[in-house]
């Protein structure tokens, strides 16, 4: 079925290290070799084998307009023209922070950088300058991009591979990453108890989405604001994936709690590479040119990637989607859910705005060690149906799903038909447990 495909792959990993350029990709949890893509319109992706997938990975997040959007292809092949990138400082940037400070009632200033980790890297970094301690808090599942701070208690990727800690990242630095579970208030006061003035921050995602969709439970955003003011700890907000995903603005936005810092990436970058930090004054001045903490880039806001987002924000602004992608979301949601109910098959899902995961389990998780209780041979055989139907899930349980502004009701349809074939199989084989 996939016959192309399983010889580009034979022939990517003479060159290319497993031959993908980012782990997930290699499909190594659902057993089957990667499909190479060749090009993507709207929802579609089409591959190599010439098939077409309807896409809720998005590029894991970046594509909420959907695939190869016209204004957007029309923006950057303009500025394109003007050249790549100079290494000198350009308005485009200027109108991209603008956006982004407006937004944001915690920004005033920004930096932009090339990826969501190179990003939290220069948060930490940063947060570690300003407070003049070394710890840093984050939670367990939680992925903050692979900085080696960051590999430690790391979701998907690195947890997917059954390798919390990666090979290379010296003890150390991997002694100043705390961890706890997300959602444990208690466990979180614990350590703040024992080592609250070593906290430089927390860093977290304040909607999980590296372990699955993991929700946080009512007042624990607030709490992490209120305990890192009383220690003089800095919050940040790791908003890669939420960032203009939930609303025109983030999930602080909606919760109304001010972290120190925010990370942004994927969707401000438009597809392109670009990401972000930034805050107050007072913090944010302590980075390079303006103060002793130091940080670059040669492509940091080049004015591909820089109109590529100026261009995102602006069709997210005036078309103002949110509403009807959580409508259709929630459509799909429980639509499939209630076929679940009917086969009685064990499903449980967590979701926001456009995002979800569904998990092989009867119990919604809570947390990391909950997302691992999801049956995997149920998920492997769901996510391989689904391929085999033209629906491209994410390839893992601890990744999230995503619909953008070009899904129609159609494709939507199309999805639910495909589960409810699927969860019949799985009952005709009393689920091949
Ligand atoms: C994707 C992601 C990152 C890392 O971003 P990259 O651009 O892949 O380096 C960091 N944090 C979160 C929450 C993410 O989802």
């Amino acid at each position: 079925m996939f016959d192309k495909s399983k010889s580009l792959f034979e022939e990517a990993k003479k060159y290319i290290v497993g031959g993908v350029n980012s782990p997930v990709r290699a499909f190594k949890n659902v057993g089957i070799n990667p499909i190479f893509i060749k090009k993507a319109k709207g929802a579609y992706l089409y591959s190599e084998d010439s098939q077409v997938f309807i896409d809720y990975v998005s590029s894991f997040g970046p594509n909420i307009l959907g695939n190869a959007n016209n204004t957007v292809i029309n923006k950057v092949k303009a500025a394109i023209e003007n050249g790549f990138t100079y290494g000198a400082p350009t308005q485009l940037e200027i109108e991209l922070a603008k956006r982004i400070v407006e937004a944001f009632d915690s920004i005033e200033l920004t930096r932009f950088v090339n990826s969501g980790t190179e990003a939290v890297m220069s948060a930490i970094r940063l947060a570690r300058g300003f407070t003049q301690r070394e710890n840093c808090l984050k939670f367990i599942g939680g992925y903050h991009g692979h900085y080696d701070g960051m590999l430690v208690g790391a979701g998907s990727g690195a947890s997917t591979f059954g390798v919390p800690t990666s090979k290379g990242v010296i003890e150390d630095i991997a002694k100043h990453t705390l961890l706890c579970e997300y959602n444990d208030f208690d466990a979180v006061e614990k350590i703040f108890k024992e080592y609250g003035n070593t906290i430089a921050c927390v860093i977290v995602e304040p909607i999980a989405a590296n372990m699955g969709v993991v929700l946080p439970q009512p007042n624990f955003l607030k709490f992490l604001r209120d305990i890192t003011l009383n220690y003089e700890s800095l919050l940040i907000f790791d908003e890669v994936i939420t960032g203009f995903r939930v609303c025109y603005g983030g999930v602080q936005t909606l919760e109304n709690i001010k972290p120190d810092l925010t990370i942004l990436g994927k969707i401000i970058g438009g597809g392109f590479p670009l990401a972000m930090y930034g805050g107050n004054k007072d913090i944010m001045s302590l980075i390079s040119p303006e103060g002793p903490v130091y940080q670059a880039g040669t492509l940091s806001g080049n004015p591909i990637a820089t109109q590529a987002g100026i261009a995102t924000l602006d069709m997210l602004k005036y078309t103002n989607p949110y509403e009807q992608l959580k409508l259709n979301t929630q459509f799909l949601i429980s639509r499939i859910m209630g076929l679940s109910a009917q086969y009685d098959i064990p499903l449980s899902e967590n979701s926001f705005g456009s995002c979800f995961t569904f998990f092989f389990t009867d119990k919604k998780p809570l947390k990391y060690s909950d997302v691992l209780q999801s049956n995997e041979r149920l998920f492997k055989n769901f996510f391989l149906g689904m391929l085999k139907r033209g629906i491209y899930f994410a390839p893992s349980q601890l990744e999230a799903n995503f619909l953008s502004t070009a899904h129609t009701k159609a494709d939507l349809e199309m999805t639910i038909n495909a589960a409810e074939e699927i969860f019949k199989e799985f009952q005709n084989a009393k689920f091949i447990v």
